[in-house]
């Protein structure tokens, strides 16, 4: 038989656009031209630079990927990316950013977050991620030792709060589907039993646990919405009510999420007695503690952490107040046993015959196969600046939102919806020559879109009992009273300057 010749090699570009040890000239070079565009960004001095639909029309034309079979030089490259996202990008470091959970970031995040990537490090399977494992364990332990969990706990980096929230649903329907019916939905999937099941949780809490329980099969309407009292919290008298409602219709209650820091108003749902309801009902209790969880660092709110010890799973962000880049989430247990409900033995990543404590694969604790190594920016930002630094930066903007309130709540152009227990305040200006509630919307929807799209402060907006409000999200430490102030000057002047519309007949 005779052998084909080898094809010949197609000609390759003399650049090396590899990371390796030959191309380490390159990537100082790519590094340095890389930085004169973050200067770049810094030197922005509006939050955004505005939205005009031109260039808005323009900028969707520049993204097209044409012309890219052969290569073009990385300045020229940069450039295009220079006006076409950096000089447009939302810079969440600006004061005058008071959206949403977006923080500023720490210089160390960024640091680790630049090594991660070059070393490209994937926290799956011992033999990809070794000492890499031990990083992400020991900043999981940090965090339950905050949440005073003892050492059966455990926990896993997610991509947020969103996925967090997932595995705890998961593992909450798993877990009461096989202690009570000896069913195994892992092994065997649905079950008859499984569509009574019913989770509870306030009804201020996050979307993605309506989300999550469609994804998981179970709907939306397997989540039941439990009323608040007037300070956003989840009321446990009605609780209590609505678990025996759902138990007479014939339904099943297996779990119960507790908000701690909800989205919108920063308000802590009652753990303890929220805890005692769960484990006398034998449900899960899953603390959703995305925004409020790293508040357990400050001496201003650990309080509302106690009951924590009742808790069957937890999902804190970092990415939200931990001043970590996007993304940077865990996921916590208080039994490592529950993770069972998510491991799975692949012959050709982690075959059981090879499990070893010394060398832990992370992979059997997580619902993602290849994953970033996000704990190393938590773990070179803890070393860095020291828990108490963190707190600080939490304790401040809790102080800014009480302020703002304070301001706010004697001055007859603004309605207050809520004493800010955590970073955010909610609130709408009220003309008080409007007469009518949508005249109120659209005064407050004018006012958020105006002051956006001339960059000069982006705002949110939430509804409550119907109706548009505004709202500050306050996690930038950095931010002053003054500041704040000014932007509510520029909410009551662009408020004033609002034209009802003339009605057509
Ligand atoms: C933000 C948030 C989530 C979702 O987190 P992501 O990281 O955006 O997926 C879940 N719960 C609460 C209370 C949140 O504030």
């Amino acid at each position: 038989m005779i052998v084909n010749a080898a094809p010949p090699f197609k000609e390759l570009s003399l650049n090396n656009y590899l990371f390796n040890d030959e191309s380490l000239k390159l990537y100082e070079d790519y590094i340095s031209k890389t930085l004169d565009h973050v200067q770049k960004f810094l030197a922005n001095r509006k939050f955004y630079k505005g939205d005009d639909l031109e260039e808005i029309r323009n900028n969707k034309e520049k993204a097209k990927l044409v012309s890219i079979a052969n290569s073009s030089p990385i300045d020229h490259v940069l450039n295009e990316l220079n006006s076409l996202y950096i000089e447009n990008a939302i810079c969440f470091h600006n004061p005058n950013y008071v959206a949403h959970l977006n923080c500023p970031i720490t210089l160390p995040s960024i640091v680790a977050e630049l090594i991660a990537t070059t070393v490209n490090t994937a926290v799956e399977t011992w033999d990809q991620s070794t000492s890499a494992t031990f990083i992400e364990q020991e900043v999981i332990r940090w965090i339950c030792n905050e949440f005073s969990f003892n050492d059966q706990s455990d926990g896993v980096f997610t991509s947020g709060g969103t996925q967090s929230n997932f595995m705890a649903l998961l593992m909450a329907r798993d877990h009461y589907a096989f202690e009570n019916f000896g069913i195994n939905i892992k092994q065997n999937g649905w079950s008859e039993e499984v569509n009574k099941f019913k989770i509870f949780c306030s009804e201020k809490s996050h979307f993605s646990i309506q989300k999550n329980a469609a994804l998981l099969g179970l709907g939306y309407d397997a989540v039941i919405p439990v009323k608040v009292d007037a300070k956003m919290r989840m009321d446990t008298e009605a609780l209590y009510v609505a678990i025996e409602k759902t138990k007479q219709e014939g339904n099943i209650p297996i779990a119960v999420v507790a908000t701690l820091g909800t989205t919108d108003y920063g308000s802590f749902d009652p753990l303890q007695t929220i805890g005692k309801i769960a484990k006398e009902q034998n449900m899960w209790l899953h603390v959703d503690g995305a925004y409020g969880g790293c508040y357990v660092l400050t001496e201003t709110h650990n309080h509302h952490f106690k009951g924590m010890d009742m808790v069957d799973s937890v999902t804190v962000d970092f990415h939200k107040t931990l001043f970590q880049p996007v993304s940077c989430s865990a996921f916590l247990v208080q039994d490592k046993s529950h993770f069972k409900y998510v491991s799975y033995y692949a012959d050709y990543l982690n075959p059981i015959e090879n499990k070893d404590i010394e060398r832990p694969n992370l992979i059997e604790k997580s619902i993602q196969t290849t994953r970033r190594f996000d704990a190393l920016k938590v773990w070179l930002t803890l070393k860095t600046l020291g828990t108490k630094t963190i707190a600080a930066y939490l304790e401040q903007v809790h102080e800014l939102a009480k302020q703002v309130y304070d301001y706010m709540n004697d001055n007859p152009n603004f309605e207050l919806a809520h004493v800010p227990e955590l970073s955010t305040v909610v609130f709408r200006y009220k003309n008080s020559e409007a007469a009518h509630e949508p005249t109120h919307d659209d005064v407050n929807l004018y006012i958020k879109n105006t002051l956006f799209k001339a960059g000069k402060a982006s705002i949110a907006s939430t509804k409550l009992n119907g109706n548009i409000f505004l709202k500050f999200t306050l996690l930038n430490p950095k931010n002053t009273i003054q500041n704040l102030l000014n932007i509510v000057r520029m909410i009551e002047e662009t408020g004033k300057q609002y034209q009802p519309k003339t009605e057509l007949l």
